[in-house]
């Protein structure tokens, strides 16, 4: 919200042993009463007996520069350091004290310096008391003279690339200005006199030493917070503007170059004056800041985000009272002016790149530890690797055989990959009836691994892959004929038709049988190992489970306790408990408790890694195990049973698969069991050729 308080006006009267009768000062107005006395023999004056008041923040007579620059100029100081922008602008006609106001006295005494060199001590000493922000001080130096744009800092006289622009934050600037970084103040004491000695001085008839451009001393300041990781930068400038006089021209008596000097301070001037009566007049929407170089600079300062201090000068002899009165409207419209100020605050893009990263770090981190006690270890949240596409697409598969009921849900990555594999397999989708096309099944054929779900299985016999409590791991038929498959029918393998069969060989079991034999008899030891395995998975995942439930017992109880202990402090402050010699036996009880529930905490998270790690290692092991027996039944079923039919139905042995679908070793299991079954299927199409 734009705010009166953003502009501040005040004025300052110089002395002068002949004050005006016909003014009158308090320390809020100045009371300008023409044709007051006879004396008075000013051109301005008519025969109407007219009063004038003007009211301002403060008006100052015979003020000292210390009283100057606290009530005028520390405050937007000490905004420029909170993050604002800040001006501090003198306006008056040409020997009304604006050059004093702001630098000071020329024989450069000390009590007698002005704005600017307080300015920058103060600026200085205002940052060194902010011990947790680097700042970063560098000064500008611009004149307009003439309406051209002058680097007062700047060794060349080139200045045609001096460029008045908007950045990004919307904030003017004036590109190609010289901006050395200042890192102590005597640095941008020196970069001002360097400054002062290059201004444009001209002879005036007034006032011998007066400028006739205007200059603008800028201070620009960054800070940041004092880590290195500090992404926030809050910039700030302070404007310190010494104005050229606003006398008319007439008065000055000039000719030639000084009037045409004259004439270019005066309109910039009358814009300056133009873009003031716009921002004070209500609705009014196009402020005609571009009409002169010095708005256009200026743009912040009036009417912008800027907290903004006017100086009106005034030379309050009887002979000035025209301009006196020109400069105190000038002033009391000033007073209209409303800025909005804010702190420029904004975020330097490699720091704001590195929290970024840091953060991505800090919620995988976080999202391992919660998938570690929801029992879900390993599930990778980064881009799929192509093994884990293929087992997604597996999943997707026998979803839509009917082979599973569900996809086990584990990241975002996954879902996407899962969605992507449907519309990819509804794409294969040929016939109206809903089979997948053979060319794809057929490859899948000799690559697919999969669980039957109980109701593919044939009542007869266990299930493909299935670990029986009799006979241990089973190779038996998945059901064709009673799968549950809405989409696809599985193509029917036909065995081949023995031509030659010894007669006196023992006629083939079937696979189902030939298994139990062979877990029975040669692969015994196997088979009960997988068994085994089996049970002590089961054993090892309850302990998981329960672990699991104690770790997160023991974080509520953390978290109830600590709480109860905040509400306990508020209740009870300590200090007064202190002071009475009480001692709170109920706050000490909790903090005990809290300490053991820490310890039973780490206690339960450290032994529910250790199990997630063993069923880890259980499942890899038994994964393997199976594999192995299942390798060795089909060595031993070969040799037994040589003129023994194709029988396995096309999907091959299956081995089953608990826990985390991206398992290494499981796909490690899975690969060599498909890559076996498939040998074997070239193997017998060959013999079939
Ligand atoms: P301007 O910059 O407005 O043209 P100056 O600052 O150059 O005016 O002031 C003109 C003369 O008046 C200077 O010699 C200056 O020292 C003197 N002067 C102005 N204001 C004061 C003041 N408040 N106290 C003492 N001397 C002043
Ligand atoms: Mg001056």
């Amino acid at each position: 919200m734009p705010k009166r308080g953003n502009i501040q006006v005040a004025v300052r009267l110089r002395p002068t042993a002949a004050f005006s009768e016909a003014l009158s000062v308090t320390d809020a107005g100045v009371t300008v009463n023409l044709g007051h006395s006879k004396s008075d023999s000013s051109s301005f004056l008519d025969n109407q007996q007219k009063v004038y008041t003007f009211n301002f923040d403060r008006v100052m007579k015979d003020a000292p520069q210390q009283d100057v620059y606290e009530s005028c100029a520390r405050p937007t100081v000490e905004s420029v350091v909170s993050g604002f922008n800040g001006t501090v602008f003198c306006y008056g006609q040409t020997g009304a004290g604006k050059t004093y106001t702001m630098t000071g006295d020329t024989s450069m005494s000390y009590l007698q310096r002005g704005v600017v060199p307080r300015a920058i001590i103060d600026l200085f000493r205002l940052l060194n008391e902010r011990p947790g922000t680097i700042a970063t001080v560098r000064v500008s130096y611009l004149e307009i003279y003439n309406e051209q744009l002058y680097d007062l800092l700047s060794p060349n006289e080139m200045t045609g690339h001096l460029q008045i622009q908007d950045d990004s934050s919307g904030n003017t600037v004036v590109r190609g200005l010289t901006m050395p970084v200042c890192a102590t103040e005597e640095e941008c004491m020196h970069y001002l006199f360097q400054g002062d000695t290059t201004r444009v001085i001209a002879e005036h008839q007034m006032n011998n030493a007066s400028s006739r451009s205007h200059c603008i001393f800028t201070i620009h300041v960054e800070q940041r917070h004092n880590t290195s990781v500090a992404e926030k930068v809050v910039t700030s400038k302070l404007h310190l503007v010494d104005l050229a006089g606003s006398e008319r021209v007439t008065k000055t008596k000039s000719d030639g170059k000084i009037l045409q000097e004259a004439n270019y301070i005066n309109k910039s001037l009358t814009f300056l004056e133009q873009v003031v009566v716009a921002l004070s007049t209500k609705n009014r929407d196009h402020i005609p800041y571009r009409q002169s170089k010095l708005t256009n600079v200026l743009r912040d300062s009036l009417g912008g985000n800027s907290k903004t201090s006017m100086i009106a000068n005034i030379h309050g002899e009887t002979a000035h009272l025209d301009e006196t009165v020109s400069t105190l409207r000038f002033a009391e419209r000033v007073m209209c002016v409303n800025n909005h100020a804010v702190v420029n605050e904004s975020m330097d893009p490699v720091m704001m790149v590195k929290k970024l990263e840091r953060e991505v770090r800090e919620l995988k981190q976080e999202l391992a530890m919660h998938d570690a006690i929801a029992n879900r270890a390993g599930v990778n949240y980064g881009t799929l690797s192509d093994d884990q596409i293929f087992d997604i697409r597996q999943q997707v598969r026998k979803y839509m055989a009917g082979e599973s009921d569900d996809i086990e849900i584990v990241s975002v990555g996954q879902i996407k990959e899962v969605f992507r594999q449907f519309k990819s397999l509804a794409g294969t989708v040929t016939d109206p009836s809903g089979t997948i096309d053979d060319q794809d099944h057929a490859q899948e054929m000799t690559s697919g691994a999969g669980k039957p779900t109980a109701a593919a299985s044939r009542p007869s016999t266990s299930g493909v892959g299935n670990v029986t409590a009799t006979s241990g791991f089973s190779v038996g038929l998945s059901a064709i004929a009673s799968s549950a498959s809405p989409v696809k029918t599985k193509p029917k393998i036909v065995p081949r038709v023995v031509q030659e069969q010894d007669k006196d060989a023992e006629p083939a079991p079937s696979k189902e049988e030939g298994f139990e034999r062979f877990c029975a008899g040669e692969g015994a030891v196997m088979s009960a190992s997988v068994s085994e395995n089996k049970a002590e998975l089961a054993r090892k995942k309850a302990d998981r489970r329960s672990l699991a439930n104690e770790v997160n017992e023991a974080k509520s109880r953390i978290d109830t306790l600590t709480e109860h202990l905040a509400e306990r402090s508020r209740t009870h402050p300590a200090e007064e408990d202190e002071a009475k010699g009480i001692v709170d036996a109920e706050a000490s009880q909790m903090t005990d408790e809290l300490k053991a529930a820490k310890n039973a905490y780490r206690a339960a998270y450290d032994r529910l890694r250790e199990v997630t790690a063993e069923v880890k290692a259980i499942q890899t092991l038994g994964n393997r195990a199976k594999a192995q027996l299942l390798a060795s039944f089909e060595e031993w079923y070969a040799s037994s049973f040589p003129n023994a039919g194709e029988e396995l139905e096309d999907d091959g042995p299956c081995v089953p698969v608990e826990g985390n679908p991206f398992d290494e070793a499981r796909k490690t299991v899975t690969r060599n069991t498909l890559q076996m079954v498939a040998k074997r299927r070239i193997m017998s199409r060959k013999r079939e050729l």
